[in-house]
C-alpha cells in the first residue's frame, strides 16, 4: 500500500472559499469531538471503584466508544443546519472516528506495554487531514466523501500541446459535472457530493515533467486500486488563502521503484548475501564494517563534506535571521511585555530630564516576569501581526524544505551503503535522544539517526528482495561494549575523548569507531530481536584479526551527497508539481511538520520565543526529533 500526493487546484475563488468553509466547519467539529472524548475520559479516570470492577461497562456506561462519538458528531450537525452546509454528515463522523484513534491509543496500551497521554484539544494551524473514508471494493460504486474520478490517459489527452507535449496549465480548466461519475473518463478531478450547495469539482494537477510519468502510471493507472482518499492542506505564505491544497490517495499497490533503483537492489541482494555489517554511530559522523565470512573487511565512513558544511552554516544563518525578525516583530506588537535594555532606559531617564518627550522604541530588554521568573503574560496569549504569522509559515516552510532535502540525502547515502556492504547490520542500541542534551545542535545538522533509520529501510527492502532474513539489529551497548575491547578479545578501556585505539596484547590500532563497527559486524544473537542477547563472537573476530594484511584499520570516506535544498526533489506546489516527490511520505501526525522545524537547529532564541506552546525545551526536542526518526522510517516508499 502507498499514497501519493496530488496538488488540488483551488485557484477558482468559489472553490476556495468552499474548500476553506468545510476545513473550518470541520476544525469546530473535531475540536467538539476532542472536548467531548476528554470529558468522558476523565469521568472514566474519576470513576475508579466502577473501572476496576468493570471496565468494559464503564466505558460502555460514559459512551467511550467509536459508535457513540460518531453518533455525537452526527447529532452535532443535525442540531446545526448553518454547519450542514459546508460538510457532510459522513465527513463529520470521520472526524469523529479520527479523535476515537487518538482516545484509543489513551485507554489501551500498544504492543511495548505503553499508553498514549490523554488526547489534547487542537489548534488550527494543525488541522490539516479532512479524512475520507476508503473506496469498497466487493460493492460497485460505494465511495463516500471524496473520490478521485478519471482517468491518467483521459487527463494526458485532455492537456496536451499542439507538439504533443503533456503540460499542465497555471490555472487547471474546471471539469463539468458528467451525467454519471462512475463512467466519466476525462482529467482527474477530486470530487465531494452530497453538499447542499452542490457537488464540489476540484480539478487535480499532475506534475508533467517526463521523469514522473512513471510514477503517475504506476499509482494512477488502475482506477479500481484507488482506496482512499484524504484532503490534507499545508501552510504555504506564499499562496492565496495562505493554505496549498493536496488529496492524498491512497493506493492499493506496492511502492514505485525506478527500473535503476530495482537493478541496483537486485544487484544488492546477490551480492550482499554472504556480508555481515556492523554500524557505529557516533554524534557528526558513521562508520560501516562489513565482512564476508571473516575475510574482505570493507570499512566506510559516511561524513559530511566541506560544501555541506558550508551550506548548513549558511542556513543556520538564515536560521538566526529569520529568529531575529520574528522575536522584534513580536516585541514591537507586544511592547507591553517588554523591560526597556539599559542604554534605552538611560536614554528615556536623560530626555525626561531634559523635558523632551519620550520616543516610541521596541523594547530590547527582557520580558516582564514575576518574581518567580514566569511571564506576567503568557505567551501565546500575546498578540500576533499577520507579518509575524507569514514570517513564521516562511521558517516552516523552509526548514520543512531542508528536512527533505536531509532525507533524500540519507536515501541516496544508505543505498550506497547497502550496496557495498550487504543487507545485514548491527548497531548499538542507543538512542540518539539521550545525546541531545549535550549535542543537540551538531546531531541536528548531522542527523545519524536519520541515516540509520535510511539504512535499516534499505537494507530491509534489499533482504526482502534476497528473500533471506536481514535488516538492522539492535544490540545491547552493557552485554557487548563494543568502544571498549579490541579484535583479539582484550579489553582496552577508552575515555570518550580518546579517539585512537591501540591494543598493547595484538598491536592493533585503528580508529575508536572504526574497531567498534568492525566489532559490531561480528555481534550474534542468542535470541533474535533482543539487545541484552548479543554478544561479540571474538572467535570470529580473531579469525579476521590473523587474515589482517596489516595491523591497522582503514576506513574510505564516503561524503554525503551534499545536494542542496535546490537539487533536492522537492514537493509538488499548487502551481508546479515538478518532480518525484510527490509520492509521499505520509505525515501522519502534524507533530512531523513540527519537528521538520525543530531538526533545523536547536535555535538559541527558542525558550522565549516560544514559537508555538508545548515545545519549548531541548528535552522536547529531543523526544519530538527521536519520535521522526521512528516515524520517518517506516514511510520511505518512493526511490
Ligand atoms: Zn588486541
Amino acid at each position: 500500500m502507498c499514497v501519493i500526493r496530488l496538488p488540488v487546484d483551488v485557484g477558482d475563488p468559489v472553490h476556495r472559499r468552499a474548500v476553506e468553509r468545510m476545513y473550518s466547519t470541520g476544525f469546530s467539529m473535531y475540536r467538539t469531538a476532542q472536548r467531548r472524548v476528554r470529558s468522558r475520559l476523565r469521568a472514566y479516570w474519576a470513576t475508579r471503584g466502577e473501572r476496576t470492577r468493570d471496565p468494559a461497562r464503564l466505558r460502555e456506561r460514559l459512551r467511550l466508544s467509536k459508535k457513540s462519538l460518531e453518533y455525537a458528531a452526527y447529532a452535532d450537525l443535525n442540531a446545526a443546519p448553518h454547519l450542514r452546509r459546508h460538510i457532510t454528515k459522513a465527513l463529520a463522523m470521520n472526524l469523529a472516528d479520527s479523535v476515537w484513534a487518538a482516545a484509543e491509543r489513551h485507554l489501551f496500551p500498544d504492543a511495548t506495554g505503553k499508553r498514549f497521554g490523554m488526547p489534547g484539544v487542537g489548534r488550527w494551524y494543525d488541522f490539516r487531514r479532512l479524512p475520507g473514508r476508503a473506496q469498497s471494493h466487493t460493492e460497485e460504486h460505494k465511495w463516500e466523501s471524496f473520490r478521485l474520478h478519471g482517468t491518467l490517459a483521459g487527463h494526458r489527452a485532455a492537456y496536451r500541446s499542439t507538439s504533443g507535449r503533456f503540460f499542465q496549465p497555471r490555472r487547471m480548466r474546471p471539469v463539468a459535472e458528467p451525467k454519471s461519475w462512475w463512467r466519466y473518463e476525462g482529467p482527474l478531478a477530486l470530487v465531494f457530493s452530497g453538499l447542499p450547495d452542490g457537488t464540489l469539482i476540484l480539478p487535480i494537477r499532475l506534475p508533467s515533467a517526463p521523469s514522473n510519468q512513471a510514477i503517475l502510471d504506476h499509482h494512477l493507472g488502475d482506477p479500481s486500486k484507488w482506496h482512499k482518499i484524504d484532503l490534507v492542506r499545508t501552510r504555504d505564505p506564499s499562496v492565496l488563502g495562505g493554505w496549498r491544497y493536496e488529496a492524498h490517495l491512497m493506493v492499493l499497490a506496492a511502492p514505485y521503484a525506478s527500473p535503476a533503483t530495482r537493478a541496483a537492489r537486485e544487484a544488492a541482494a546477490i551480492a550482499g548475501t554472504g556480508r555481515c555489517g556492523g554500524i557505529d554511530v557516533n554524534v557528526s559522523n558513521v562508520t560501516i564494517a562489513s565482512h564476508e565470512n571473516e575475510d574482505d573487511l570493507r570499512v566506510t565512513r559516511v561524513v559530511r563534506g566541506a560544501k555541506a558544511r558550508t551550506r548548513a552554516h549558511r542556513r543556520a544563518r538564515q536560521e538566526r535571521r529569520r529568529l531575529r525578525a520574528l522575536d522584534r516583530s513580536r516585541r514591537a506588537a507586544n511592547a507591553a511585555q517588554y523591560e526597556l535594555s539599559k542604554r534605552q532606559a538611560k536614554r528615556a531617564r536623560r530626555r525626561e530630564a531634559a523635558g523632551l518627550r519620550p520616543v516610541q522604541v521596541i523594547p530590547a530588554g527582557p520580558r516582564k516576569a514575576g518574581s518567580d521568573g514566569k511571564p506576567l503574560q503568557a505567551y501565546w496569549r500575546d498578540t500576533l501581526t499577520q507579518g509575524y504569522r507569514r514570517k513564521r509559515a516562511e521558517r516552516a516552510a523552509a526548514a520543512a524544505s531542508a528536512a527533505r532535502a536531509r532525507k533524500a540525502d540519507a536515501r541516496t547515502t544508505a543505498k550506497r551503503v547497502v550496496a557495498e556492504h550487504g543487507f545485514r547490520f548491527v548497531v548499538e542500541d542507543v538512542s540518539p535522544r539521550t545525546w541531545f542534551k549535550r549535542w543537540g545542535r551538531a546531531l541536528a545538522a548531522a542527523t545519524p539517526g536519520m541515516l540509520v533509520s535510511a539504512i535499516e529501510h534499505e537494507a530491509n527492502v534489499v533482504a526482502a528482495i534476497a528473500n533471506q532474513r536481514g535488516g538492522l539489529a539492535r544490540a545491547s551497548t552493557r552485554t557487548t561494549a563494543l568502544s571498549q575491547h579490541c579484535l583479539c578479545g582484550q579489553r582496552v578501556a577508552k575515555e570518550l575523548g580518546q579517539r585512537r585505539h591501540t591494543c598493547v596484547t595484538c598491536g592493533l590500532q585503528g580508529d575508536r569507531d572504526t574497531i567498534a563497527a568492525v566489532l559490531a559486524a561480528h555481534v550474534v544473537f542468542g535470541t533474535r530481536n533482543e539487545p541484552a542477547s548479543a554478544r561479540v563472537d571474538y572467535v570470529a573476530t580473531r579469525t579476521l584479526l590473523a587474515r589482517l594484511p596489516s595491523k591497522e584499520i582503514d576506513y574510505r570516506i564516503l561524503l554525503n551527497r551534499d545536494i542542496g535544498r535546490q537539487d533536492a526533489q522537492s514537493e509538488s506546489s499548487a502551481t508546479t508539481a515538478r518532480d518525484g516527490f510527490f509520492v509521499t511520505e505520509t505525515e501522519c501526525s502534524p507533530d512531523l511538520v513540527v519537528v521538520a522545524r525543530r531538526i533545523v537547529g536547536g535555535p538559541p532564541l527558542q525558550s522565549q520565543m516560544s514559537l508555538a506552546p508545548r515545545q519549548t525545551t531541548l528535552d522536547r526536542i529531543g523526544m519530538r526529533t527521536n519520535l521522526s526518526f521512528g516515524a520517518t522510517a517506516s514511510t520511505w516508499d518512493s526511490s
